[in-house]
């Protein structure tokens, strides 16, 4: 009957929502221990000049290998880092990996090359010292605040009248340290903030990305975009590419960068040092 039917939906939904509240916990619980255990790993991706077709960049994507749940997106465990602020710890240790690593790439493949970590604005909003630390941390590797960029999305800057998040800013800027704003063209905020706030790269959302094609609204929206951030001093990196037709469409659209499966997808440290090194000979 409809009421068996309705109360198995029902016992169903519950269920589904009750697994979802244990897993939730159990990652929580267990996140804790994540990164002394050594579960947490960065993969890295390349992020290709258009014009040359140029490893230039690589953004540091992390992975947590759970003993029992498999491999856990970081779509679904960093907003519970967030939530129960253990995201200060991992983002700190992700800071100190990826710095460690450009270092090496910077000596045995480009001496300006760059990795690009994702911020949470958690990291921002806690007071702390991470950029003190971050940068005592680069100038014992010998490094520029150059070889680091770091991405924020524009909730950041929705509620970016606050202090400390402007002053963290300003302290990145003055230390050489570049900012992207990721997955733009997503956010609900005006676009006020982008003289308020000193922003080196745009990265256009993979939705404008998916459905590129001639004369199509994501293209006109994507080339004003391009326009927008060249006449205001940002570079622009396509996020998505999947395909050669996007890849084209962008590069014509005066695209500087992008990143997507059509060049690789995320991959271990290893195998992206491998992949830059057969760059190095095929370029
Ligand atoms: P994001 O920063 O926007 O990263 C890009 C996401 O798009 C990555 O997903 C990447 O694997 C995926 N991607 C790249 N190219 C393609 C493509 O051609 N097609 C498709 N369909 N997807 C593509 P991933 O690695 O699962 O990361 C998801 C999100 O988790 C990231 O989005 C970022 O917001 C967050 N995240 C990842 N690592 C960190 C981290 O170390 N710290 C913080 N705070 N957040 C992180
Ligand atoms: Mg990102
Ligand atoms: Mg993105
Ligand atoms: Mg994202």
């Amino acid at each position: 009957s409809a009421k068996e039917k309705g109360r198995n939906c029902y016992h169903y939904f519950t269920n589904s929502m009750q697994e979802q509240v244990e897993r939730g916990g159990q990652l929580a619980n267990d996140l804790r221990y994540a990164l002394k255990k050594n579960q947490l790993e960065l993969y890295y991706q390349p992020i290709v000049a258009l014009g040359t077709g140029q490893i230039r960049k690589a953004e540091a994507l992390i992975r947590w290998h759970h003993p029992e749940l498999g491999m856990v997106s970081p779509a679904e465990f960093i907003p519970i880092a967030e939530e129960t602020g253990t995201i200060v710890e991992i983002g700190d240790w992700v800071f100190r990996q990826a710095a460690d690593q450009v270092a090496h790439w910077r000596r045995e493949y480009q001496n300006d090359f760059q990795v690009s970590i994702n911020k949470s604005p958690v990291q921002f909003r806690e007071g702390g010292s991470d950029i003190t630390s971050w940068l005592e941390h680069l100038l014992a590797l010998g490094l520029p605040g150059q070889a680091v960029v770091i991405e924020i999305t524009e909730g950041l800057l929705l509620d970016g009248s606050s202090r400390i998040v402007i002053d963290k800013l300003l302290a990145f800027r003055d230390s050489g340290i570049e900012v992207s704003l990721d997955d733009f063209g997503t956010g609900y905020s005006s676009m006020s903030y982008l003289r308020k706030f000193h922003i080196d790269n745009l990265k256009i959302d993979q939705s404008f990305v998916r459905n590129l094609k001639v004369d199509s609204d994501d293209m006109i929206l994507c080339e004003a975009i391009i326009i927008m951030a060249h006449k205001l001093g940002m570079q622009v990196i396509a996020e998505g590419i999947e395909n050669e037709e996007q890849r084209r469409l962008l590069s014509a659209a005066g695209c500087d960068y992008g990143q997507g499966y059509l060049f690789a997808k995320p991959l271990p440290e290893k195998d992206f040092s491998c992949l830059l090194l057969r760059h190095i000979h095929v370029a």
